[in-house]
């Protein structure tokens, strides 16, 4: 198998190059934030109780994004490999998920970590929310939230992964086909590596 995990603050691009990277590469793509607004629109209790920490813009708990990986990935046992996007958030996640992979007998290869500005970052949330009909993305204070959890919370989890030499960063601005090429080449190293 081949995991990666596609990392970075909110607004740095990720789903962006996601959608590029999965249909190049054969991967199933694993976005948390995804999983939980298709549970909210499902109205079910997971769903409900993730929406009032997403309306403020903090992290969901770690225990209920960790279940809803451990099922996507039991769900997909044929999957050539995953893109984790938007997790892990946590340095607690990004444990739970080693441990996951290790029990399938795999684990990530690489992380990605993409790197834009912070002005940069909110100028492109802001105007997303013009459009993605994400109520997370209309607000400032809820955009700052988020960068604010960023930087308490996930940052750590690059971190995590630099000791076991998994992290390579990549420019997260300029063109998306720019960005495309640099996140393909760090791939392409490491897969051959
Ligand atoms: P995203 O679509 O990745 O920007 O996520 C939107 C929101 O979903 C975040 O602001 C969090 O409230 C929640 N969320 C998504 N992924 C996670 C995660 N791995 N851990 C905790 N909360 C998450």
């Amino acid at each position: 198998m081949f995991n990666l995990i596609l990392f970075g603050p909110p607004g740095s691009g990720k789903g962006t190059q996601s959608e590029k990277l999965i249909s190049k590469y054969g991967l199933k793509h694993l976005s948390t934030g995804d999983l939980l607004r298709s549970e909210i629109a499902g109205q079910t209790p997971l769903g409900l109780a993730a929406k009032s920490f997403m309306d403020k813009g903090q992290l969901v708990p770690d225990e209920v994004v960790i279940e809803m990986i451990s099922s996507a990935l039991d769900n997909n046992p044929q999957a050539y490999g995953f893109l984790f996007d938007g997790f892990p958030r946590t340095t607690a996640q990004a444990e739970a998920l080693d441990k996951l992979l290790s029990q399938k007998g795999t684990s990530i290869a690489v992380v990605l970590a993409l790197q834009v500005g912070q002005n940069e970052l909110v100028k492109r949330l802001l105007n997303r929310g013009l459009t993605s009909g994400r109520s997370d993305d209309t607000k400032e204070d809820v955009i700052l939230a988020r960068l604010i959890e960023y930087e308490k919370k996930t940052a750590a989890v690059a971190d995590h992964y630099k000791k076991y030499d998994k992290v390579v960063y990549v420019k997260g601005e300029g063109s998306i086909d720019e960005i495309f090429d640099d996140l393909s080449s760090a791939i392409d190293k490491r897969s051959r590596a």
